[in-house]
């Protein structure tokens, strides 16, 4: 019977083309926006606040970035003595926390400070099409990892509005880092109804205690969908 199973099931295998067995690759539409996230001079090696092996996302999201049509860059854009540095406190340590007004803030060493080149978006990053940079965490008090809400939850940066009203449905999420400000970025994308991809190895995390797999796991639970570049269908 289990024979007869097998060879049933190899029959039909030869009669379908190949296609049907390999996964179907995901085509960029007009509806779709490729999200890239903080890839700053900051965030790399050499930066204030690296993240590991941060840069390697660079050559991936170029080779995404060719596959759409509407792209959206984001800048981490903080005034000097933020809200979100622990040398604003006295007494403070980088990675340690405080509570603010809004809830938990993780503190972080200074990073991202307006105008430096530190802040400036990698040497590297090639994607002329880009039609808007949104930053964010410019308010004093107030941090913000999410390219579309404030760390205060009520504070929108106006990246809603502007996908909104230029028909988008789709967002690809890419950037750094994964755990946070990429995270905070595809769950807020859900909320406002986007359908909404994490494109994994176009992403870096910091791991913070943890933090890398607790981000996947309330993504997943969100609906986010987690993907790699090489599903992103790129004509050559
Ligand atoms: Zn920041």
């Amino acid at each position: 019977m289990q024979r007869r199973a097998l060879l049933s099931i190899s029959a039909a295998a030869a009669v379908l083309p190949w296609r049907a067995f390999a996964a179907a690759k995901i085509k960029p539409d007009e509806l779709s926006a490729l999200i890239v996230v903080d890839v700053q001079n900051c965030f790399v090696t050499g930066g204030t606040l690296p993240v590991a092996k941060g840069e390697e996302v660079v050559p991936v999201i170029n080779k995404l970035a060719k596959a759409f049509d509407n792209i959206v860059l984001t800048q981490d854009w903080h005034t000097a003595g933020h809200a979100s540095f622990a040398s604003t406190y006295a007494g403070k340590k980088p990675f340690e926390t405080t509570k603010l007004s809004y809830g938990t803030q993780v503190l972080w060493p200074d990073h991202c400070v307006q105008g430096t080149q530190d802040a400036a978006l990698h040497k590297d990053l090639d994607v002329p099409k880009a039609q808007i940079i949104v930053r964010k965490g410019f308010h004093q008090h107030v941090d913000s990892y999410s390219a579309f809400e404030e760390a205060d939850r009520k504070t929108p940066t106006g990246l809603a509005g502007y996908l909104k009203q230029r028909g988008i449905k789709r967002v690809f999420v890419t950037g750094l880092a994964t755990d946070f400000c990429v995270a905070w970025t595809a769950m807020d994308a859900r909320k406002l109804g986007f359908e909404t991809y994490v494109i994994e190895d176009a992403t870096r995390g910091i791991d913070l205690n943890g933090s890398l797999a607790t981000a996947w796991k309330q993504m997943t639970a969100k609906g986010v969908k987690r993907i790699q570049s090489t599903d992103i269908e790129i004509a050559v």
